[in-house]
């Protein structure tokens, strides 16, 4: 049956790497005879400017049909000072609450010949391979109730950290699962020390451990957790964290790679319906200057023929071709030492060369 992609450039930076993404698999679908229908529609400020709305209701009625949803970025400052309900982020919070992605899978790796690019020393941080898994639609960035009481003095505001069996169970699978096809080692993370809802979090997953016996698990504090991807981050393979806790951790380990241009994530739904995405944002200091990196663009693309359109063999290959691609030497203006880069509208060329090439 044919699987259905919809392409969401939106703002930005976002409009550039979708465009290197859609070369690439445009390559793909004509050599590999791939029965793939591509869909492209305005999201964010582009789809305010245009539509009213950062997230038209055909866009969403699209979405929510679609596999595989590769999403640029949104926002910059030109939408800055509209009202909550029409900032170009809507188009994401509502994607993500529509369509029930509750797992984000966020890889922060290195490759070698950049490890110069890193904040950290090279011995740190080489061969740096983890993979986060954080909640997303939960916890307490949606907890009820919640509220800023200022008729009350002193004022005050209060929110609430909440997660019930049923998510934590269904996020700590996907976790266990992914520690299985990579180095059977998970991290669960969070604060029993002071948190109710981390105990509780916690006993869950501790009970969960019995159906993946081939996983090695062991458990952390966000706080220490925050410190050791800093000191020894090759300790870890799998992390899974709540949606505020894996927030901040999440960045934590980009960082360590160096440049955020590198970084895809998935977030995937329980019918392995899927957003694709890179970490960064629309970057609007160099949106049109043609220099933005598409390899995350490019990689999420990876992500999704991997968790929503079946074509493992496919991803596989894209992994590689980047790998090749940064040692051939080939460099990103982010990623470059010196005054020589190719521009965004190269990547993608250079890729499928080396695709064809094996
Ligand atoms: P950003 O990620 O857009 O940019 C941070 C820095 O990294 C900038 O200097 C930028 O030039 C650089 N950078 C980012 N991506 C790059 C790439 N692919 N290649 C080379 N350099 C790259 O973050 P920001 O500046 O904090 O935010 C800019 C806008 O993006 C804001 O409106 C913000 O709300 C939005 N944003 C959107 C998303 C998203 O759509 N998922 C995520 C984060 C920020």
């Amino acid at each position: 049956m044919s699987k259905e992609i919809l392409i969401l450039p939106g703002d930005g930076i976002g409009q550039e790497v979708t465009s290197s993404a859609k070369e690439v698999l445009g390559y793909l679908i004509t050599e590999y005879s791939l029965d793939f229908n591509i869909t492209e529609m305005d999201a964010g400020g582009t789809a305010y400017d245009k539509h009213g709305s950062p997230l038209p209701d055909n866009v969403l009625a699209k979405a929510k049909k679609s596999d595989a949803i590769l999403f640029g970025a949104v926002g910059g400052p030109k939408w800055d000072n509209l009202g909550w309900d029409d900032r170009p982020e809507q188009a994401l919070l509502s994607l993500r609450k529509e369509l029930e992605l509750f797992a984000n899978l966020r890889p922060a790796f290195l490759f070698n010949e950049l490890a110069s690019a890193s904040p950290i020393k090279n011995h740190i941080i080489e061969n740096l391979d983890i993979l986060i898994v954080r909640e997303l639609t939960g916890g307490i960035y949606f907890g009820e109730p919640r509220a800023i009481v200022e008729d009350e003095t002193p004022s005050y505001a209060f929110n609430t950290m909440i997660y019930n069996e049923d998510e934590i169970k269904r996020i700590a699978k996907v976790a266990f699962e992914a520690a299985q096809k990579r180095g059977g080692k998970l991290c669960s993370v969070e604060k029993a020390n002071v948190l109710e809802v981390s105990k509780f979090w916690r006993s869950i997953v501790t009970d969960m451990a019995k159906y993946f016996p081939d996983v090695e698990l062991s458990h952390q504090l966000a706080d220490n957790t925050a410190m050791q991807l800093v000191l020894n981050p090759n300790q870890f393979d799998v992390i899974v964290s709540s949606n505020l806790f894996g927030d901040i951790l999440s960045d934590i380990a980009a960082t360590l790679s160096g440049s955020i241009g590198m970084l895809p994530s998935a977030s995937i739904n329980s019918s392995s319906q899927g957003m694709y995405e890179p970490c960064h944002g629309s970057a609007p200091d160099i949106a049109g200057m043609n220099i933005a990196n598409p390899i995350a663009m490019i990689a999420s693309l990876g992500m999704a023929l991997k968790y929503s359109l079946e074509q493992k063999e496919l991803a596989d290959k894209i992994d590689a071709a980047i790998k090749e691609f940064i040692s051939q030497g080939y460099r990103t203006k982010d990623i470059s030492t010196n005054d020589e880069y190719v521009k965004t509208s190269e990547v993608a060329a250079i890729l499928i060369g080396i695709l064809k090439n094996g």
